[in-house]
């Protein structure tokens, strides 16, 4: 069983490529499990044709101690489980402690089973206890960070990347690698790969930005369902090949703050 997270900064496109990938995955004969980690709860909907009916957060307040695995897991487009783990309402609770309540209420129901892939999608603006749960806790052990050229996004990255170095030495998890997701920014192909050598990573894919996305969300479908003749369509079947073939573990080296700043004005600036 392959354990492995998408982690980065909160609008890159962790879902839409998460949601692509386990669709390409699953269509090439792969169980797959899609969990998403974001107070959003918008992980799976391309999977599941809307957004998902029920969060394990929503089940556990309702029902206590009697939830049920048909309550939280889902049944998506081609059989792929889908998951939310929920979150607070908008200003009350932390987000973060429950991503902790819903992944410990997954384990007691045996909700996750054995699937050939388990994918977690979780929000990495800020990686505080709740969020660094699935790296911290070895639910997941393969990380992939989703990031464009932009600053921020590389910012977000860096951070993930402290916070898996730190964990690395305690446990089995591992970064398996960057995923550009792109925005068109000035040489972005070229400043995500010297950031990612920078890391003591690499580049898994780089995913172009194109309006069939759009195409296919605003069906609540992936590319893989809606388009998948097209050529976006091909490049998120690569990258998840890309992922289920990746040996590759690196133990990132992140950067200060004025280095990657320099980074981004070296390969920006015009
Ligand atoms: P996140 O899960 O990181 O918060 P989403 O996956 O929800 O981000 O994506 C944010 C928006 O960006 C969505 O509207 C999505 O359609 C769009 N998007 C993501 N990737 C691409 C792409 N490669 N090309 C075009 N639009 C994209
Ligand atoms: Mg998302």
């Amino acid at each position: 069983m392959k354990k492995i997270a998408f982690y980065g900064k909160g609008g890159i496109g962790k879902s839409t490529t998460a949601s692509n990938v386990s669709a390409a995955l699953s269509l090439a004969g792969k169980s797959v499990c899609q969990i998403g980690c974001d107070p959003k709860n918008d992980s799976t909907r391309l999977l599941l044709g809307g957004n998902c009916r029920s969060t394990v957060l929503d089940v556990v307040h309702e029902k206590e101690d009697e939830v049920e695995y048909d309550d939280v897991v889902h049944t998506g487009f081609n059989g792929i489980r889908c998951i939310e783990a929920g979150g607070p309402e908008p200003g009350v609770g932390c987000a973060g402690r429950g991503i902790i309540v819903a992944l410990k209420t997954l384990e007691a129901l045996d909700a996750i089973g054995n699937p050939d892939v388990i994918l977690y999608d979780v929000l990495g603006d800020v990686v505080c206890g709740g969020f660094a749960v699935p790296i911290r806790e070895g639910y997941a052990e393969e990380i992939y960070i989703v990031t464009s050229g932009e600053m921020m996004a590389l910012y977000a990255a860096n951070n993930i990347a402290k916070g898996i170095s730190r964990f690395a030495n305690r446990g089995k998890v591992r970064l398996g690698g960057l995923i550009a997701n792109s925005r068109n920014v000035h040489r972005e192909r070229e400043l995500i790969e010297a950031f990612a050598e920078r890391l003591h990573t690499k580049l898994i894919c780089f995913v172009p930005r194109d309006p069939m996305v759009q195409q296919a969300e605003i069906r609540r479908q992936t590319v893989l369902e809606y388009a998948p003749e097209c050529e976006q369509a091909g490049v998120y079947r690569e990258l998840a090949e890309s992922i289920w073939n990746n040996e590759s573990d690196c133990i990132p080296t992140p950067m200060g703050f004025d280095e990657l700043e320099a980074m981004v004005y070296h390969y920006g600036s015009r």
